[in-house]
C-alpha cells in the first residue's frame, strides 16, 4: 500500500485566542482532499490544543510540540505524554531542531521521548535535519543517521512514527531545499530503513519534508518520490497551508 500523504502545521510559539479561531476557520472552510488521500496534523501550543481539537473539523488532527520524556511528576514546566493521551491529543512532534539547539536536546535523550511517547499510545513526528555547516562539510547523512538511529535503537514499531526531514539552514530561513536535495536526502534516509530497521518500514514510514515550505514551492517538492508530505512552519499560520495541503494530489 503507497504512503499516504502528510501534512504537519507547526504553528510553534505563536498565536493569540484570536488568531487561532481565525486560523481554524481558514482551515475549517478550505478545500482539500479527502482524509483518504492526505493525512492533516495542526501542532498549536499546549494552551491553545483542546481549543483547536474542539473547533477544528473532525477530519483534521491535532499535536502537542513536545512532550515528557518520561511519566509525569515532579517536573516543573513539563507536559506529560499520559497528560496527551488523556486529553485525546493524537500526534506530538519531538526532536524538532529548535528544541535540540536551543534547550539541548541530545540525539539520545529525543530517542527516549520518541520510545515513550510511543509506548504510552502517541503518535510522533520525528524530527531530524542537518546544520549548514554539517552540509557544508559534507556530513548530512552522517547527522541525520546519527539522529535516525538514535530512535531505532529504543523504538520496534515504527508505524506511529512520520520522520520529519528539516535540514536547520531551511527553517524559517526562506531557504528552502532545492527538491533534488530534499530527494537526496529522503533516499538516503529511506535506505538507511531498509538497512537498519527492515525493508518494510523503510516501504511503509512516511519521510516528511520541513523547512521554508510555501505554497509557492510545495508542488515541486511533494512530486519527489521519496517526500510523502511536509512540516510546514510560517506558512502554516496563512492561507496558503491549504494550498500545502492540496499539494498531495
Ligand atoms: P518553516 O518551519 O516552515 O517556518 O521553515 C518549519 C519547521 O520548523 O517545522
Amino acid at each position: 500500500m503507497g504512503r499516504k500523504f502528510f501534512v504537519g502545521g507547526n504553528w510553534k510559539c505563536n498565536g493569540t485566542t484570536d488568531q487561532v479561531d481565525k486560523i481554524v476557520k481558514i482551515l475549517n472552510e478550505g478545500q482539500v482532499p479527502s482524509p483518504d488521500v492526505v493525512e492533516v496534523v495542526v501542532s498549536p501550543p499546549y494552551v491553545f490544543l483542546p481549543v483547536v481539537k474542539s473547533q477544528l473539523r473532525p477530519e483534521f488532527q491535532v499535536a502537542a510540540q513536545n512532550c515528557w520524556v518520561k511519566k509525569g511528576g515532579a517536573f516543573t514546566g513539563e507536559v506529560s505524554a499520559e497528560m496527551l493521551v488523556n486529553l485525546g491529543v493524537p500526534w506530538v512532534i519531538l526532536g524538532h531542531s529548535e528544541r535540540r539547539s536551543l534547550l539541548g536536546e541530545s540525539n539520545e535523550f529525543v530517542g527516549d521521548k520518541v520510545a515513550y511517547a510511543l509506548s504510552q499510545g502517541l503518535k510522533v513526528i520525528a524530527c531530524v535535519g542537518e546544520t549548514l555547516e554539517q552540509r557544508e562539510s559534507g556530513s548530512t547523512m552522517d547527522v541525520v543517521a546519527a539522529q535516525a538511529k538514535a530512535i531505532a535503537e529504543r523504538i520496534k514499531d515504527w508505524t506511529n512514527v512520520v520522520v520529519a526531514y528539516e535540514p536547520v539552514w531551511a527553517i524559517g530561513t526562506g531557504k528552502v531545499a532545492t527538491p533534488v536535495q530534499a530527494q537526496e536526502v529522503h533516499s538516503c534516509l529511506r535506505k538507511w530503513l531498509a538497512t537498519n530497521v527492515s525493508a518494510e518500514v523503510a516501504e511503509s514510514t512516511r519521510i516528511i519534508y520541513g523547512g521554508s515550505v510555501t505554497g509557492a514551492n510545495c508542488k515541486e517538492l511533494a512530486a519527489q518520490p521519496d517526500v510523502d508530505g511536509f512540516l510546514v512552519g510560517g506558512a502554516s499560520l496563512k492561507p496558503e497551508f491549504i494550498d500545502i495541503i492540496n499539494s498531495a494530489t
